[in-house]
């Protein structure tokens, strides 16, 4: 419970400890670590998602697998949850974008459209945006017929029992189509091209699966709903062909990828060539000392709350050592 001897915060120079950026559930853990050991983040919380901090969970309602709430929470009620918890142990919170970094001078440098931070350490908690189809009634349906992750919402009333699809080709999808088949009655498989991209033996599992139907050629058009307003399917278009159908279906899951967050970073810290920043295996350091990463910005694999929460607590704690080691 004793807090952590203070590294030297040069506040005479205005230099920072640590400049954590975003505020879902990596950016507020690394915040309420720091915080609790006397670091003082500075915090930018952004506001892309949505106009309001706290990252992609404020997009969903009901979070199902977070420990701690055995009778579910809403994603908006646990971030703010967190961010209640980061504010009470002193963390520096804005709700600001972070426009422009330097993390090639010492120190480094942040900025948004309302201040200039200087600091010596750095946790980027950018998180991913999970890419979209753009139909034409998505907004109308996202969370509500429409969902971007199959563990997170597959067991929900919405979908649990029902006729489902997933669109994409790759192994995010394929994997997304088995997941679901143990909560659905049918899953269809909608791929774009006229094969999949996923390794062999997720292929081999999803055509075998007798409970996934698979249409290549097929792309989704826009979403069909019933009089009351529910989703009641897919209107859909053959790419060789042409030929327009409706699918019922009373769910669609995208399995076409995410976006990391990492723009910001580019030439600065090595990225991968999908754009997550690199870390070195089992911690949070990036390529440059002093600049760390934590959440879906760095993670292509897992993506849920909890381990970007974990992933936030070691990137404070190793920031922690860090400026130990420097001081
Ligand atoms: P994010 O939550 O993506 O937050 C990133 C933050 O960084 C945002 O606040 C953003 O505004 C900010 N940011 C980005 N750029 C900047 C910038 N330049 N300056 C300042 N701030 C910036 N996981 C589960 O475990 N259970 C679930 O039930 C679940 N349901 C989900 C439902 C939906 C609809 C979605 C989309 C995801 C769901 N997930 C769920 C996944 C989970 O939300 C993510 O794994 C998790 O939020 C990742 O946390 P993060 O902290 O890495 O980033």
């Amino acid at each position: 419970e004793t807090p952590a001897a203070s590294p030297s915060s040069d506040s005479s120079k205005g230099v920072e400890n640590l400049v954590i950026i975003g505020s879902g559930p990596a950016g507020y853990t690394a915040a309420i670590y720091a915080a609790r050991a006397n670091l003082k983040p500075v915090v930018f919380e952004g506001y892309q998602v949505g106009g309001v901090p706290g990252g992609q969970l404020m997009t969903t309602t009901e979070v199902e697998n977070f420990p701690g709430f055995p009778e579910g929470i809403t994603g908006p009620d646990l971030m703010d949850r967190m961010r209640k918890q980061a504010e009470r142990w002193g963390a520096e919170l804005h709700q600001e974008d972070v426009e422009f970094v330097n993390v090639k001078s010492s120190p480094f440098v942040i900025r948004s459209s309302d201040r200039e931070v200087k600091c010596y350490s750095v946790i980027i908690a950018t998180g991913a945006t999970a890419k979209r189809l753009r139909l034409p009634r998505e907004d109308e349906f996202w969370s509500r017929g429409i969902s971007a992750c199959a563990i997170c919402d597959g067991a929900s009333p919405l979908f649990k029992g029902q006729v489902l699809a997933v669109v994409g080709g790759g192994d995010t999808a394929t994997e997304e189509a088995i997941y679901l088949t143990k909560y659905a009655r049918h899953v269809h498989l909608l791929v774009r091209k006229d094969q999949l991209r996923a390794s062999k033996a997720m292929q081999d599992r999803v055509l075998n699966n007798p409970n996934v139907t698979v249409h290549f050629n097929t792309e989704a058009m826009d979403i069909v709903s019933n009089d009351k307003g529910q989703m009641s399917g897919i209107q859909l278009k053959r790419t060789d062909t042409g030929e327009e159908s409706v699918l019922e279906v009373k769910g669609l899951f995208y399995g076409i990828g995410h976006t990391p967050n990492s723009q910001l970073l580019q030439g600065q810290v090595d990225l991968d060539s999908a754009g997550y920043i690199l870390v070195k295996e089992g911690s949070a350091k990036t390529s440059v000392d002093g600049v760390f990463a934590a959440g879906d910005v760095q993670d292509h694999e897992w993506r849920q709350a909890v381990t970007a929460a974990g992933s936030g607590c070691i990137a404070a704690l190793s920031v922690e050592r860090y400026l130990v080691a420097n001081d």
